[in-house]
């Protein structure tokens, strides 16, 4: 049986939350955001750092993967859906689960800067940077690992335990 430790209660993620949406709201005052969510695994994410938002925005997905069943990157991007709205001349928020190689996060800049947008930035749920490959900025993080395999709030192992409302190391 998979053991699954806590890494992060739900009160706690939810102050995370709200100190980073409290930083993008002031941020992004007056200017014309909008949020990227990185299907599937951000969809819990942003749809909680959206409602802490105090300032309108729009809000569309890509969905973005590296990963089969399996815990470890296949280093490929397939990107099987692109985004809806016009993003150009606007400031766009990539809403990330979680970067760890940081070849997902590369491949979706290059994507949504050739929609010339007025900016790209990045907010990631949790940053794991032992694995990191590439040079990528996050401009938002809630919280940093070193390594291992989380689930819960959203992000799954082959499909399970994204309800989950902690966010838990899968020990295999
Ligand atoms: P990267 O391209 O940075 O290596 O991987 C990014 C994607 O891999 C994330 O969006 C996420 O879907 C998946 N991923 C990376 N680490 C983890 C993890 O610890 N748990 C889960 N569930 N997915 C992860």
């Amino acid at each position: 049986m998979p053991e699954l430790v806590l890494v992060l209660k739900k009160d706690d993620i939810e102050k995370m939350v709200a100190s980073v949406a409290h930083r993008i709201s002031s941020d992004y005052k007056d200017r014309e955001l909008v949020l990227i969510g990185v299907l599937k695994g951000a969809f819990v994410f942003l749809s909680d750092l959206a409602r802490h938002l105090t300032i309108p925005v729009k809000i569309d997905f890509v969905n973005a993967s590296s990963y089969g069943s399996d815990t470890t990157s296949s280093g490929e991007i397939h990107l099987s859906r692109e985004i809806d709205i016009d993003v150009k001349d606007k400031d766009v928020l990539i809403v990330e689960d979680i970067v760890d190689t940081g070849l997902t996060l590369t491949y979706l800049i290059d994507y949504l800067k050739s929609l010339n947008p007025r900016s790209v930035k990045v907010c990631a749920l949790i940053d794991k940077h032992e694995r990191r490959k590439t040079k990528c900025n996050l401009d938002y993080s809630c919280h940093e690992v070193d390594k291992g395999f989380l689930v819960g709030y959203g992000l799954d192992y082959s499909e399970d335990y994204r309800h989950l409302p902690d966010i838990y190391h899968l020990k295999l």
